[in-house]
């Protein structure tokens, strides 16, 4: 049981989990004095006498959570489990259930190194502690199932402490394998995201892009557009770095809105490129309409409006020509543009 806390607490903050801690070795400290009743009502006498340096274990970790040294204060009680578990097998056999727990500390080694890993310490190694818990694990139901259990107890209790244990250790796998499962996949995806797209517009980055340009053939139905915001420096200039961040990313949500099924990208600093599927003819329609409903479009920071235009080239892809040559080819009508006053799309 306290081994499924010690992992919830794992998912807190760092300031909940002392506190957290601190109920859960409460809760710990109460069961090992209903078991110590429970040994004593089915008359094992050892492992009453055993509950008497459990008791202290728990009492030793008030001091360590109190004093911040939870990392000694998990391993404390993972060996000490580990070893309750081995001798109350021992000593009652393995009908009651206690060495199930074994299984359960499995995952709870390997997230605990994962953890650590995290907090900065690599020295943590599930691997040879996992190995060990096995060990005793394989000695213990060895030993009893070889000679039986060393106590002839009453075992009327077993069949109730080997459901309830068996519940308790498979309620916290699945649970835990749940956790651990939505880790990975939100890690990957968080990776997914870094690579793929930019921060600051949530568009697809040049890189991801590429891979996408390198895909495409010649001939494929798909023209490219390089859009780029006319005099944007003059607007960091006028109205501060932020506006134009916001100037960034709402044109950004707009491009989405006007080009849906397309793959945006930032391409550069205020430059987009659009691979959209359709002739260049087509293209350069759907370019001007954008052109107008930019214009229609408050780019509004700080009560103050900012007039944003664009110049785009639009090329398709020639027949053995490189990626780079394609993109070359939309810059140069995109220069050609500039050059021939700005504001406009050029095929
Ligand atoms: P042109 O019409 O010829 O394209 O002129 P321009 O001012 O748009 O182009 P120029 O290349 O002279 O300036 C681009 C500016 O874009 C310079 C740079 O500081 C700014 N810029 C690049 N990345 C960012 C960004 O992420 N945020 C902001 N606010 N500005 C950026
Ligand atoms: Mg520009
Ligand atoms: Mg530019």
């Amino acid at each position: 049981m306290g081994l499924f806390f010690v992992i919830i607490m794992w998912n807190m903050e760092r300031k909940k989990v002392e506190k957290l801690t601190f109920i859960v070795n409460t809760l710990i400290l109460i069961t090992v004095f209903g078991l110590m009743g429970f040994f004593y009502m089915i008359d094992v006498p050892f492992l009453v006498y055993f509950s008497i340096p459990t008791v202290c274990i728990y009492l030793i970790g008030y001091i360590l959570i109190s004093t911040r040294h939870l990392d000694i204060y998990v391993w404390m009680v993972y060996i000490w489990l580990t070893l309750y578990m081995g001798i109350t097998t021992v000593c009652l056999g393995y009908d009651f259930g206690f060495h199930l727990y074994c299984m359960s500390m499995i995952p709870v080694m390997f997230v605990s190194e994962y953890l650590s890993y995290k907090l900065g310490d690599r020295s943590l190694k599930a691997l040879p502690v996992c190995i060990a818990v096995c060990l005793v694990y394989l000695i213990c139901t060895g030993y009893t199932s070889y000679n039986g259990p060393v106590y002839d107890v009453d075992k009327t209790a077993a069949g109730v402490f080997w459901n309830l244990n068996s519940i308790i250790v498979f309620g916290f796998l699945i649970y835990y394998t749940n956790w651990m499962i939505k880790l990975v996949i939100n890690s990957e995806n968080k990776l997914k995201e870094m690579a793929q797209v930019d921060n600051l517009t949530k568009l697809y980055n040049r890189h991801y892009m590429k891979e996408i340009l390198n895909a495409s053939e010649s001939g494929d139905g798909r023209y490219l557009a390089i859009a780029d915001i006319d005099h944007f420096k003059n607007i960091n200039d006028t109205y501060g770095h932020n506006a134009g961040d916001l100037v960034l990313k709402k044109l950004a949500l707009i491009l989405k809105e006007n080009f849906k099924g397309a793959d945006i990208c930032r391409w550069g600093g205020e430059e987009f490129l659009i691979l959209e599927s359709g002739n260049i003819e087509s293209g350069k329609k759907h370019f001007e309409a954008f052109r107008d409903a930019l214009k229609n479009t408050d780019f509004i920071y700080e009560d103050q409006k900012i007039t944003v235009t664009i110049t785009a080239g639009l090329s398709v892809r020639e027949p053995g020509h490189s990626v780079d040559k394609w993109v070359q080819s939309a810059d140069n009508k995109l220069y050609y543009g500039k050059e021939h006053g700005r504001d406009q799309i050029v095929i």
